[in-house]
């Protein structure tokens, strides 16, 4: 069995108090590693190790932290496969899709913010003739970076490039969950010889090593991408120590589906939105909204397209879908899926755990769902389920649309099928969401500002955001006299 290590002042270290987790694949449902339970001695001990290492790496030149970026790079691109078959073990995605999307884009993070901090500009104002003020912006210590488990690699190195491209040095705590591929991460960082205690991982729960990290003092800032009730927990916790934060929270993202949309682009992009990566995507559509005379022939389109999803064997090149990430987030969609049958609500395909063959009968397969709901009220409209569950829901004319689009506490991302241009500026405008597509979705261009409206999130990532937010700045007004000349 695979036991895997904390990465700490540059070196591979056990947990202090000796405790491990199991880390199931679920594929099988069987345990095949362990990672460390770790406490609060060891996110002290990488937080010291973080802070010690500072003053050398801020002082570095731009140039000579991006050299780090560039080569952590090209060694995880070098070893694609090995990182793609990880996560997929680790996660359940399909060993494809991994290898085409989560590590490349993890890849792409570190050669754009080291490219991004080689370019980024520092302001000046003239005042007068004889006022000049000009900014700075200074990397603020040990950033604090916690992760979830439906993008690992992607969303953690989301955050350790610009934190790490920025002068800061880091603290990472992946999920539990899924944490083989940010050991993996760690080989490399040791592998191309980042100076020691510029990048740490501790593994283990987020209860005790997540929040030991979040508590300490020595921790200005906190970068949280996870689920919306955990950011309240934090939220809570680190507002009395004034910590910088930034939230990248859950969604339920409305499809706006217009009748004068292109319908076979509209149907195919739509299945991909909202069953990619087992609908674990946070930026996977949740709600279709359709207008009334499109209803019946989108249905039973969508419906019949779904169906041909093949949900079987991560490892297998022609599955689309594989399990779910855990038992328990099983039983969780298999819940929501329950109470919206007992309230009524149609369950046009899907709706319960699958077995793709007798081998992988342990794993935490689950049909794509559909389900038929006339109204945004009911539960399975509102909350996060995180899963292949999506619902379809009539709307009448425009008015109708944008109200049942903005009906909920999220506000995350949302797509509008039309081709009406006037109609989708006006819906990209009144829709509630910080990511809007027309007629596409999950286009992404990284220097653009990333992140949630309402309850899906706090500040915004992406190019010169995410450098802004891993800084401060501050100004610097300077009185130009003439005595002296
Ligand atoms: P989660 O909130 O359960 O956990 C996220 C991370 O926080 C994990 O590393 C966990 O160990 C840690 N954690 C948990 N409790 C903590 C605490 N008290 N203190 C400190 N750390 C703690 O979320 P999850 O189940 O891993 O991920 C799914 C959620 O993430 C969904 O809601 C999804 O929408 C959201 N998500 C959002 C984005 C985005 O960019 N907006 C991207 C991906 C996932």
């Amino acid at each position: 069995m695979d036991r895997i290590l904390n990465y700490i002042d540059g070196a591979f270290v056990p947990p202090l108090a000796g405790q491990y987790l199991d880390n199931h694949e679920p594929r099988t449902g069987a345990v095949y590693g362990q990672l460390p339970d770790s406490t609060a001695a060891d996110v002290d001990r990488a937080v010291a190790a973080a802070k010690a290492a500072f003053p050398a790496w801020q002082a570095l030149k731009r140039q000579e932290r991006a050299q780090y970026l560039y080569k952590i790079a090209d060694a995880i691109e070098k070893k694609l496969d090995l990182f793609a078959k990880a996560e997929s073990r680790d996660q359940g995605k399909p060993i494809h899709l991994a290898r085409s999307m989560d590590i490349p884009r993890a890849v792409e993070n570190f050669r754009f913010f080291a490219g991004a901090i080689l370019h980024q500009q520092e302001k000046a104002f003239q005042t007068s003739p004889e006022v000049l003020n000009y900014t700075r912006r200074e990397p603020m210590g040990v950033a604090g970076l916690i992760s979830p488990w439906n993008l690992p690699l992607y969303l953690l190195t989301w955050k350790i490039a610009p934190a790490l491209a920025a002068g800061n040095t880091a603290v990472a705590k992946p999920s539990e969950l899924t944490p083989a591929t940010a050991f993996l991460l760690a080989e490399v960082l040791d592998e191309v010889g980042l100076p020691k205690g510029v990048c740490n991982l501790v593994f283990g729960l987020g209860e005790k090593a997540g929040d030991a990290l979040v508590a300490h003092p020595d921790v200005p800032l906190i970068s949280f991408t996870g689920g919306t009730e955990t950011a309240a927990v934090i939220g809570r916790r680190a507002a009395p120590l004034y910590k910088k934060i930034s939230f990248e929270l859950g969604g339920k993202n409305p499809a706006l589906i217009f009748a004068d949309c292109d319908l076979d682009a509209a149907l195919a992009t739509t299945v991909r939105s909202s069953f990619l990566n087992q609908g674990e995507i946070c930026l996977c559509t949740s709600r279709l909204f359709v207008e009334e005379s499109l209803l019946p022939k989108f249905t039973e389109l969508f419906v019949e397209r779904v169906r041909q999803l093949k949900v079987g064997d991560p490892e297998s090149q022609d599955s689309f879908m594989g399990p779910l990430v855990s038992a328990e987030h099983q039983d969780k969609v298999a819940g929501f899926v329950q109470r919206a049958r007992t309230q009524g609500h149609r369950v046009l395909c899907g709706g319960e755990r699958v077995t793709p063959q007798k081998s992988l009968e342990k794993g935490y397969y689950f049909a794509p769902t559909v389900i038929s709901t006339d109204d945004a009220s009911p539960e399975i409209m509102q909350q996060e389920v995180f899963g292949p569950v999506v619902t379809i829901t009539p709307f009448r004319d425009y008015a109708d649309a944008v109200c049942k689009a903005n009906s909920t506490r999220y506000g995350l991302a949302a797509t509008i099928w039309t081709r009406n241009l006037e109609r989708a500026h006006h819906a990209a405008a009144d829709i509630k969401a910080g990511q809007i597509w027309v007629n596409t979705w999950m286009l992404r261009d990284l220097r653009v500002p990333f992140g949630g409206m309402k309850d899906s999130g706090i500040g915004r990532e992406g190019g010169d955001y995410s450098l802004e937010f891993y800084t401060e700045e501050k100004n610097i007004c300077l009185q130009l006299g003439r005595n002296q000349l």
